[in-house]
């Protein structure tokens, strides 16, 4: 089990056979994307090939357009499966990842994600890479914003599950869960 933590986040990583489970607690008041203007011009800057993620979301938004608004920790889990993807193929030819995010604020405090990403333990030390750097970029983005957060209103929105999949291609079936709340 691994912590990290920084005034606008904490994250706990649990590796456990062939997932990873991430809890992540946001303490920043910013837990959307759509108060973050950061958000597209660090990725473009950082981390352009996350564009491509294939995502799986209510709306059926393209990644592209979903990540404009949307939940922190669901721009968090494309952040691991795209760095995750990128430090895969500086070995190996093939690199798809599967994520999925769920939260549920009636039960647990809001702006809490529960991140699981279907990597094998072996991949540990890779996965702790890209993690880390998926919290730097993160950082980056919640540091961009000059106008300070203090007052910016708490949203909650409905308890569902957002299940992304990291693909090259869009050939395979994917998952799409939605859990009424
Ligand atoms: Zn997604």
């Amino acid at each position: 089990m691994k912590y990290y933590c920084s005034r606008n986040f904490s994250v706990k990583i649990d590796q456990q056979k062939d997932k990873v489970f991430l809890l992540q607690q946001i303490t920043n008041p910013a837990i959307h994307t759509d108060i973050l203007s950061g958000t597209i011009p660090v990725l473009l800057k950082k981390i352009p090939t996350i564009f491509g993620n294939f995502c799986c979301n209510n709306a059926q938004l393209s990644f592209k357009n979903e990540v404009k608004n949307t939940e922190v920790g669901h721009l968090f889990e494309h952040l691991i499966l795209e760095n995750l993807k990128l430090e895969t193929l500086k070995k190996e030819n093939n690199a798809d990842y599967i994520g999925e995010t769920t939260w549920n604020w009636n039960l647990e405090k809001i702006g809490t994600y529960n991140i699981t990403i279907f990597s094998p333990t072996k991949n540990k030390d890779i996965f702790y890479k890209a993690c880390m750097k998926s919290i730097a970029i993160l950082e980056e983005i919640y540091n961009y914003n000059s106008i300070p957060l203090a007052g910016a209103e708490i949203n909650p929105r409905p308890a569902e599950t957002a299940t992304c999949t990291r693909l090259e291609t869009q050939v395979l079936p994917y998952f799409y869960l939605r859990l009424l709340s």
